[in-house]
């Protein structure tokens, strides 16, 4: 359950319960598996549940990294599910989902820093969904290009990699990552890629960066050609977590999606209060691209 402090009005949106919604919770349950939208206690979970797109978590529950603002439990994981991609699979298949996130913890505590699985699991909702858009949201596997190019050879559609904050708040939020690290991950996905894959990267606000610093920031995402960029408002998910410096206001988020779009290129911009890396997802990309 989020942290309850005084938010601004704009974070009220009903209560989910529609039928879609209910049904993926039981799919859910019935495969044991794990979704950000429920562990993050995510606001869009209704709207984003009722219109077929979910966020699965997939090599377990525990990072092995400890990044400020983030509520998924840390610390050496146990994990060991070889069948885990077969369960995804069939869940997305059983769903009929449009468009799929799937994201990991970072596994820095395995030699291949779990891309067998990354791969494993793409592969076999491609086989399962060949309609349904897959979209990877991956760490940076400490920057090393075999990882990412197991990835990459299954064949997502969309490649996601969040820098999350401004290279300055690296040191307070992210310790373990580096914002360079993160840009160079990005860039060698396109490089190897090419044309055909979307890249995607993703920044909070309110923990302190300035309105310049964001836009610097944006700025050296499209010199890595990153195309698709979400900005969202940092919620503090316990007291134990960083503190909320401030919440921006929507007509600050409209005017960098404006940038963003007009001045910088980019090919979509999300921005909003509500916006999370896979928050519609689905608009972000031209559903009719060959996959
Ligand atoms: Fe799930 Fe992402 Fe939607 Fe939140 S924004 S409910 S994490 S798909
Ligand atoms: Fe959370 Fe990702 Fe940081 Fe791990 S690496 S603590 S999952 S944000």
């Amino acid at each position: 359950v989020p942290y309850r402090s005084r938010k601004p009005e704009w974070f009220k949106v009903p209560a989910p319960g529609g039928e879609k919604y209910r049904e993926l919770r039981r799919t859910m349950e019935d495969e044991n598996l794990h979704t950000v939208c429920q562990e993050a206690a995510c606001p869009n979970i209704g709207d984003c549940w009722e219109r077929g797109t979910a966020t699965f978590m997939i090599l377990g529950d525990t990072c092995t990294r400890r990044c400020g603002f983030c509520h998924v439990m840390t610390g050496t994981p146990t994990w060991n599910d070889p069948l885990e991609p077969a369960r995804v699979a069939r869940s997305i298949a059983r769903m009929g989902l449009r468009h799929a996130v799937i994201t990991s913890v970072d596994r820095d505590d395995l030699p291949d820093y779990g891309s067998r699985i990354w791969a494993a699991t793409i592969n076999q909702v491609r086989r399962q969904s060949p309609e349904t858009k897959i979209e990877t949201l991956t760490p940076d596997f400490r920057g090393e290009e075999m990882p990412l190019a197991t990835v990459l050879e299954a064949g997502p559609d969309v490649f996601n990699h969040n820098v999350e904050v401004v290279p300055r708040l690296y040191p307070l939020a992210r310790r373990g990552s580096t914002f360079v690290r993160s840009c160079r991950v990005l860039k060698n996905a396109k490089a190897m890629a090419g044309d055909s894959l979307s890249t995607k990267s993703g920044l909070m606000v309110g923990l302190g960066e300035s309105f310049a610093e964001v836009v610097e920031t944006m700025k050296a995402l499209r010199a890595v050609d990153v195309q698709i960029l979400t900005i969202g408002q940092y919620l503090r998910p316990t007291k134990d977590h960083l503190p909320v410096v401030r919440y921006w206001h929507p007509d600050e988020f409209d005017e960098l999606a404006r940038i963003g779009m007009e001045e910088l290129g980019f090919d979509h911009v999300a921005a909003g209060p509500l916006v999370r890396s896979s928050y519609h997802a689905d608009e972000h990309i031209d559903q009719d691209k060959p996959g």
